[in-house]
């Protein structure tokens, strides 16, 4: 055995081949020498372990292996991919892509200093805020808003701050769980509120609310109901009501939206969801909303309404904590500044591109895209065009599909494992594809593939299962 060892090179005899020292040339000493060390602690290991010392030996094996540790260790970990499992703002992959002007003013951002906390008309400190709230306050008709790092902590903060050891109510229908761990119950217990549930899981009454309400309670609460929808016998209370009734007891009335949107998506064929102008129209006193869901831009959360609230907010030093940098603030004013021109925004707002695709320019992706993966597939398995239902994602209007196309990818011997062998391979491409397995095939979603030629470009690299790569 330990001849055996003796077999692989030392680390400094290992270092001066010139295969290795190309990498040193490439990489830099300090990292080309840490892959060495650590490929001949593994090789030692396999060689324990019973492997061949001469094969692993050689100069060309070891070297590769070298290369192989290197090239994965300064390779993104957060990479490009397809997205065509079929939901559009999809939370694990990302949620928004960004728009072109929105994407040029964050490298901007990021490559030089910036006005950031500096006012450059009195050369004194500045608020970063300012860059977002004006146009926030135009476009929702609220007095006054601030923002932080996603839509829980701004529904954190807003507890925190107005509802700190008292109670909030808030509707037994609407004690949402948002995917990762985002529960109403939760926040609130962190954010130091006390949660009084009012009503029933289907039907709450304004009297519900009213007779609810005591010295000991800070604020009324409504939470969009983001992914699911309680169908049937249901009743829950109108925001006009309930702001009528919080603002009959001194009490604020905040509406957490999930989404947000500012536009109406109805002008576009897509079910209605309530923006947030609507829902300060009808009382709310605040709202809060997320950055990268319909509204299509960065990861944010957006606190908007009565200027006294706002004020009190900006105040808590959690806001220090949870304040946005300089990248998304460049990426939300960015993003907001495309809907001062709605007209424009169906096209330049990939979210909003994409939920709107015509169902003919689906078709013909998939006629470009389903003809080559037959190729690649051979009799390997049927590839075939269907009809196929996408789905807007991250909780908005979760129950709405949209008609779209898919390439269905069927096993023709149907042994087990194949499909998800496949599904894997798929998620090997250099740029990994996601798709989805449903009814024995795999299934490819196109709403969301709007560069099918790199799509198809990359195809030649599958590693179909079960065949032997030359
Ligand atoms: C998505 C969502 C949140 C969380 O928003 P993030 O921006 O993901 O933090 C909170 N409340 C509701 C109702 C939501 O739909």
């Amino acid at each position: 055995m330990s001849a055996d060892f003796k077999k692989l090179p030392a680390l400094d005899r290992l270092l001066a081949w010139p295969q290795v020292k190309a990498l040193t040339a490439a990489y830099g000493e300090t990292a080309a020498k840490d892959a060495a060390r650590a490929m001949l602690a593994t090789a030692r290991d396999e060689i324990a372990k019973g492997a061949n010392a001469d094969d692993l030996a050689k100069p060309a094996i070891l070297g590769q292996r070298i290369e192989a540790l290197l090239a994965a260790r300064f390779s993104p970990s957060l990479r490009p991919v397809f997205n065509l499992t079929g939901t559009v703002i999809h939370t694990n992959l990302g949620r928004a892509i960004m728009p072109e002007s929105v994407i040029a003013e964050v490298a901007a951002a990021a490559a030089q200093p910036t006005n950031l906390e500096f006012d450059l008309a009195t050369g004194r400190r500045g608020d970063r805020d300012s860059h977002v709230e004006a146009q926030i306050c135009r476009l929702t008709g609220a007095e006054a808003a601030t923002v932080v790092n996603n839509n829980a902590a701004a529904v954190l903060l807003v507890l925190n701050t107005l509802a700190r050891r008292k109670e909030v109510l808030v509707s037994r229908g609407e004690l949402v769980e948002i995917g990762g761990a985002f529960r109403i119950p939760d926040v609130m217990a962190r954010a130091g509120a006390k949660l009084h549930e009012v009503g029933t899981t289907n039907r709450t009454h304004l009297k519900d609310f009213a007779e609810a309400v005591s010295d000991r309670v800070a604020l009324v609460m409504k939470i969009h109901t983001s992914n699911y929808e309680v169908q049937g016998f249901t009743k829950a209370v109108p925001e006009a009501e309930l702001a009528a009734l919080s603002h009959n007891h001194g009490l604020p009335f905040v509406v957490d939206l999930g989404s947000g949107m500012l536009v109406d998506l109805a002008q576009w064929g897509l079910p209605h969801e309530r923006t947030a102008q609507e829902t300060l129209a009808d009382g709310a006193d605040l709202v809060t909303f997320s950055g990268d869901k319909l509204l299509g831009g960065p990861q944010a959360g957006i606190i908007a309404g009565r200027a006294d609230l706002v004020a009190k907010i900006k105040k808590n030093p959690m806001k220090r904590a949870l304040r946005l940098d300089k990248l998304v603030i460049a990426a939300l004013s960015a993003t907001l500044r495309l809907y001062e021109a709605p007209e424009r925004l169906q096209q330049e707002v990939p979210v909003l591109r994409l939920l709107t695709r015509p169902l003919e320019e689906i078709d013909a992706v998939a006629d470009e895209v389903a003809p080559a993966l037959a190729d690649v597939f051979g009799d390997a398995a049927r590839v075939e065009t269907s009809a196929c239902n996408s789905q807007i994602g991250s909780g908005a209007l979760p129950v709405d599909l949209l008609p779209s196309r898919a390439v269905v990818i069927h096993p023709t011997s149907g042994k087990g494992g194949w499909l998800n062998r496949l599904a894997a391979a798929f998620r090997a491409l250099p740029v990994p594809v996601i798709g989805r397995i449903s009814d024995g095939a795999l299934w490819l979603d196109l709403r969301c593939l709007e560069d099918a030629a790199g799509f198809i470009s990359q195809l030649g690299e599958l590693n179909l299962p079960g065949r032997k790569r030359s």
